[in-house]
Formats: C-alpha cells, sequence, structure tokens
C-alpha cells in the first residue's frame, strides 16, 4: 500500500493531469447529458453502475457537482477546470455525470467517497475515504470508466467532489492509503465484460489493458 497524495491548497484551477485538455477531452460533447451518459455507462448492452457493476432500474444518472446553477457552472468556466465552450449547465452536458446504483448513488451524494483519476495509468478509482466496512470491497480499485472515452467525465470535477468529502470527514487521515498496483473492480476483472460475442456491437467494452503500476 501507498499514501493517496493529497491536492495542495488553493486550488485555483484544475491541477497538473487533471485539466481537460491535458486529458484530452473534447468540447462541447456531441450527445445529450442522459443520451450520452446511458451509452457511455451501458456494458455488455446494459445500463451499469460503473463501480459495482449492478443493472436494472436501480441505476441512475447522477451528477458529479450538484451545483447546477449557471452561475455555479460559468465560475468553472472562468477557472478552466470545465471548457468554457461547453453548454450552460450540468445538466445538459455527458462529461458532467456517470450511472451509478442507488446504493452508490446516495453515498456519493453524500460524500462518503471519492473517485480519484490517476493521470499516471489512466484509471478512474475508488476511495473509500469514510471507511465504510461494506464498500471497503471495492476501495483502491479502478471502476468502469475511460479517459479515452470522447463523453468521459472530466477529472477535474472528480477532484472539486474529493473536496467536498474531506471536508465531511475532517476525522480521516489526509492521505489514505491506496494498493501500490491499482486493479479493476472485481466484477471487471472477472473476465464477463470482454465476450468475443458482443464484439462490433454498438456496445462499449471496459478496456482490456492490463492494469498498471501507479507511481
Ligand atoms: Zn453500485
Amino acid at each position: 500500500m501507498v499514501p493517496l497524495p493529497r491536492f495542495q491548497l488553493p486550488l485555483n484551477g484544475p491541477p497538473s493531469g487533471y485539466g481537460w485538455e491535458e486529458c484530452g477531452i473534447p468540447a462541447p460533447s456531441p450527445s445529450r447529458f442522459k443520451i450520452g451518459v446511458h451509452g457511455r455507462d451501458s456494458i455488455l448492452g446494459q445500463p451499469r453502475c460503473v463501480i459495482c457493476g449492478l443493472s436494472g432500474e436501480m441505476v441512475k444518472h447522477c451528477f458529479i457537482l450538484k451545483g447546477r446553477s449557471s452561475y455555479y457552472w460559468n465560475r468553472l468556466k472562468d477557472s478552466n477546470w470545465i471548457s468554457s465552450q461547453i453548454r450552460n449547465t450540468c445538466t445538459e452536458e455527458p462529461h458532467t455525470g456517470l450511472l451509478l446504483c442507488s446504493n452508490h448513488h446516495v453515498l456519493f451524494d453524500k460524500y462518503y467517497f471519492f473517485i480519484r483519476y490517476f493521470p499516471e495509468v489512466h484509471k478512474f478509482v475508488f476511495v473509500n475515504y469514510s471507511d465504510q466496512p461494506d464498500q471497503q470491497q471495492f476501495h483502491g480499485k479502478a471502476i468502469a470508466l475511460d479517459i479515452k472515452d470522447r463523453l468521459t467525465p472530466y477529472p477535474s470535477l472528480f477532484v472539486l467532489h474529493e473536496m467536498r468529502v474531506r471536508g465531511y470527514h475532517p476525522q480521516q487521515p489526509l492521505d489514505p492509503d491506496v494498493p501500490d498496483n491499482i486493479s479493476w473492480q472485481d466484477w471487471i476483472s472477472d473476465g464477463v465484460l470482454k465476450s468475443d460475442v458482443l464484439k462490433g456491437r454498438n456496445v462499449r467494452e471496459v478496456p482490456d489493458t492490463p492494469p498498471c503500476a501507479s507511481a
């Protein structure tokens, strides 16, 4: 295990490696929010929670940040957290959301955990910052998001969400331990997502690149 480094405050813009331009994220995205997120986070033909892989009616769209006013969104544009060219609010932009099951949606919105992008290995990683026992199985493992997807979420927005999570849990260690080798979540590494049957269809597969060592 290695300590997860914290971001140095103040953050007047996205940290190095987390800017939308550095990540190669196009803007604006060509899709509307729900259609874009639904398609991007559908895996093997089913919309799924990108953390636990659950599919079905319990899976819903989730905004990375709840502030939805144009004023709030324009402030993020002005400080280059997001592209100045995207639409006016997060409710219109696939780069600002993800699919989660009802359980993870609640825990995400109530700041029990955060998602940290690892630029070195191009992975989005679940961090169980509040140390919930039932979430430890997901801790330090990569979730089903791909930075190379044209609709990928902004890593910078996860940084801002992380700041909120840290504020809700001031008693927690500032640099929680994470594995020094980042593996996929168990449901991804089981091979379930690598079916040859669906190749070539309009179904996104989780990239099958081997998990890489973090810096
Ligand atoms: Zn879930």
